[in-house]
């Protein structure tokens, strides 16, 4: 791992979503500027229109069964959490890693959408977090953490607090965020939001862990529904675990 690059890639990354955040207006989830507008919003949101490896996807139409080794190196670090309206997304420094298929990536971020954006035979789950990770080059590997209704989690209560009152000094156990099982659904697709750029390399993780219906009922006063719809699979290779 080059240290150097990989933040300058995070910083990248902070940076894109800030330029997001301070344009706030530009896209929604719903109306003239909603998913179906996406791709006539700007000229660099076209791919959102004509990609044809687009996310999310409906994952009963796997179409090959496959354990894809997955593991993930993460720590306890310290929380830094933004509201940026559209999303809660918590920001890290190196040394939090994703390892698939024999390759590095480092996770730059965390963020959530209620509900679970992929579907699975056209139910969600209520909501899911997106673990954001790029590799020395720049490719990006998302892992998405689906949640269920049930027991509350402790950890995620810390993102639930510091996405209101942005507390100081408080550390969060990223490994309370994943479950110990990671089987997952994996393809290639793309960001779920504009720019809507494609290559990212998804892992959807097949046990679900568990929210209390607070935590979830929080996540969804503060980001409102932002979840994009499913969009076609359009050949791909599409790995369900076995
Ligand atoms: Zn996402």
């Amino acid at each position: 791992m080059t240290r150097p690059l990989l933040s300058a890639l995070t910083l990248g990354l902070t940076i894109a979503a800030a330029t997001h955040a301070a344009q706030a207006s530009a896209w929604s989830y719903q109306g003239d500027t909603g998913p179906d507008r996406w791709g006539d919003l700007e000229a660099a949101y076209e791919t959102c229109k004509t990609g044809l490896m687009q996310s999310p996807i409906d994952l009963s139409q796997a179409n090959t069964v496959a354990d894809v080794p997955v593991s993930v190196d993460y720590g306890t670090v310290p929380l830094s959490v933004r509201n940026l309206g559209k999303t809660i997304q918590a920001d890290f420094e190196p040394g939090n890693y994703l390892t698939t298929s024999g390759e590095v990536f480092g996770l730059a971020q965390v963020h959530f959408h209620t509900p679970s954006e992929h579907t699975f035979g056209g139910a969600t789950l209520p909501l899911v977090a997106h673990f954001v990770h790029v590799d020395d080059g720049g490719a990006l590997a998302v892992l998405g953490v689906l949640f269920e209704e049930g027991e509350a989690n402790p950890e995620l209560q810390k993102i639930v607090d510091a996405a209101s009152t942005a507390p100081a000094g408080v550390s969060i156990d990223l490994t309370a965020l994943v479950p110990e099982d990671l089987e997952s659904f994996r393809y290639m697709g793309s960001l779920t939001t504009p720019p809507c750029s494609e290559g990212v390399n998804w892992h959807v993780v097949e046990t679900p862990l568990s929210a209390s219906a607070e935590q979830i009922d929080a996540f969804e006063s503060l980001m409102g529904m932002n979840a994009r719809p499913v969009l076609p699979v359009n050949g791909r290779l599409v790995l369900a675990p076995e």
